[in-house]
């Protein structure tokens, strides 16, 4: 089964933040905007932020 990973500083971001082992690219989003709204105060993560996110996130 492929796995997803994901790190914040990819975006841009100065955060240690980083998924590993997520199950699907959907799952990472979901965890992702989780910690976005957590950590970075976005409640809704910009278009042009997800498609940073989206591109940043790496199948392994
Ligand atoms: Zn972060």
């Amino acid at each position: 089964m492929p796995r997803y990973e994901f790190r914040c500083k990819d975006v841009g971001m100065d955060c240690g933040f980083e998924i590993r082992g997520a199950g699907s690219k959907e799952e990472a989003l979901e965890m992702i905007a989780v910690h976005a709204r957590r950590a970075h105060n976005l409640t809704e993560i910009p278009s042009e932020i997800r498609s940073k996110i989206e591109a940043a996130i790496r199948r392994v």
